[in-house]
């Protein structure tokens, strides 16, 4: 398989090669040249699959012979294990029309652990292979840092550097970074939101001749090992949601920051899998729910909410979606993009806006919508839904037509979030792997944002 930006100024490269590119060369992200297509048979066959025997079958459509399949099913098998539930994402029924697909069984208690104990063993089958060493960094909300700190800490070969926004992750996102001590760890703390440290990684790794003078690598979700392992459990939950009839009508509401969540669903759904809705819901920062409802993309005032994970304005795997919108037209694209930097905004014509409107149904749920949903849930269901999520089960509660099955991707565990949860008084008892952070030391740096500061630090970390 062949991967080509969206932009179409970098030449065809491999698999290897677009996950150690992360971001393309010349601005734009890389996508597959083109999207394997999954039969009714294969599907079939699937659906009798344990998790990380489909994550194997997905994989090998997508790597095609740049990794040996036994080496790519050992990287597979040493990613899953690390994971909590023998499942690995379980899915649970909630009522006849709704069930959560918790992703949050990982070391970090995050979605993102899926993607990332993956991208963690391959850097480091990698840098083995290649006998060099790799230099990742990455921007995170709270989430990514933590869980891609865990997929490579203590590895060797391999040193990270991770931005988080200062005081604006949770408290056990923070002590899930920070309490690391191994050496090849580096916490910056940065004064500022997690939209200007994205902003000065971008930047970084736009300077071509410093992502190349350093190996520096990318963690954050515009890399295409992230996508391509979030597409597995769309797969997973897909047959189980829908029990062998070939006319269920199965949704999947997805709460969303940077679209590469939900972009992984997208593409399960080009691949074959028969999704009948894909619902993106957001927080009070709806630049994406606006894009659905109007075909206006521009970002809008920053909101602080309960669901920091998804505080973000310009959602980076966006274009990614575009470029399909557009047919696969990278001079389209490229001057949608050029425009966007220009204005500040893309508008997109009525027949396009249909199609979007054909591919998502889209929903913004305000800070106290969020609260209630979760107040009701426990109430009423029992269960907890943590803040992030709460925003999918809310949207789908909104969105989901009779007849439909939903299924909401949970993508945190609740004790992550227990400053919102504690708003509504509910008392939850942290599992003990997170009870055990509160009495570790903590490790970071704070500075400023510029990206003059930030260099000089990588450069004494490196
Ligand atoms: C990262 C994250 C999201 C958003 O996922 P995207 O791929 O950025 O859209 C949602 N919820 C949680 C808990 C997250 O960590």
């Amino acid at each position: 398989m062949d991967y080509i930006s969206t932009r179409g100024k970098v030449e065809a490269i491999g698999f290897v090669d677009a996950v150690l590119m992360g971001l393309a060369n010349d601005g734009g992200l890389l996508v597959p040249s083109l999207i394997p297509s999954v039969s009714a048979d294969t599907l079939n066959q699937w659906e009798k699959l344990s998790y990380s025997e489909l994550a194997l079958e997905i994989f090998t459509l997508f790597v095609d012979g740049d990794i040996p399949r036994e080496d790519l099913k050992k990287l597979v098998d040493d990613s899953y294990a690390t994971f909590r539930d023998p499942e690995v994402t379980p899915v649970r029924r909630l009522n006849d029309s709704l069930s959560v697909l918790e992703l949050f069984h990982g070391p970090t208690f995050a979605f993102k652990d899926i993607a990332l104990q993956f991208l963690g063993n391959l850097y480091s089958y990698i840098s083995r292979k290649n006998n060099s060493i790799i230099h990742i960094l990455g921007a995170t909300s709270g989430d990514t840092g933590a869980s891609a700190i865990e997929g490579v800490r203590g590895k060797e070969g391999i040193r990270i550097c991770i931005l988080h926004p200062h005081g604006k992750v949770s408290k056990v996102q923070e002590l899930q970074m920070t309490t690391v001590n191994d050496a090849n760890v580096l916490n910056l703390s940065v004064e500022g939101n997690f939209d200007d440290c994205q902003r000065i990684i971008k930047e970084l790794f736009a300077d071509v001749d410093f992502k190349h003078r350093y190996h520096l690598r990318a963690i954050n979700s515009i890399n295409i090992a992230r996508i391509l392992a979030q597409t597995v459990y769309y797969f997973y939950a897909y047959f189980q949601a829908a029990k062998g009839d070939p006319a269920a009508k199965v949704n999947f509401s997805v709460p969303t920051g940077n679209f590469g969540d939900i972009f992984a669903g997208y593409l399960a759904k080009r691949m074959g899998l028969p999704v009948n809705k894909l619902i993106l819901a957001t927080n009070e920062n709806n630049i994406l729910e606006r894009f659905v409802r109007e075909g206006v993309y521009e970002p809008g005032e920053f909101h602080m909410t309960y669901s920091p994970s998804m505080d973000i304005q310009v959602a980076s795997n966006f274009e990614r979606y575009l470029y399909y919108l557009y047919g696969e037209d990278s001079q389209a694209i490229s001057a949608l993009m050029d425009g966007f930097k220009k204005d500040g905004r893309i508008v997109i014509p009525e027949d396009k806006l249909r199609t979007v409107q054909a591919d998502f149904g889209a929903y913004g749920v305000k800070n106290d919508e969020c609260l209630a949903t979760i107040g009701s849930y426990h109430k009423e269901n029992g269960y907890l839904l943590d803040p992030h999520t709460a925003c999918g089960v809310a949207a789908a509660d909104k969105l989901a037509e009779a007849g439909e099955v939903t299924v909401a991707l949970s993508t945190a565990h609740p004790a992550k979030f227990d400053e919102a949860i504690r708003l509504i008084d509910i008392e939850q008892t942290y599992p003990a792997p997170i009870q055990a952070l509160f009495n570790k030391p903590q490790i970071q740096k704070v500075v400023g944002g510029s990206n003059e500061e930030i260099t000089e630090q990588l450069l004494s970390f490196f």
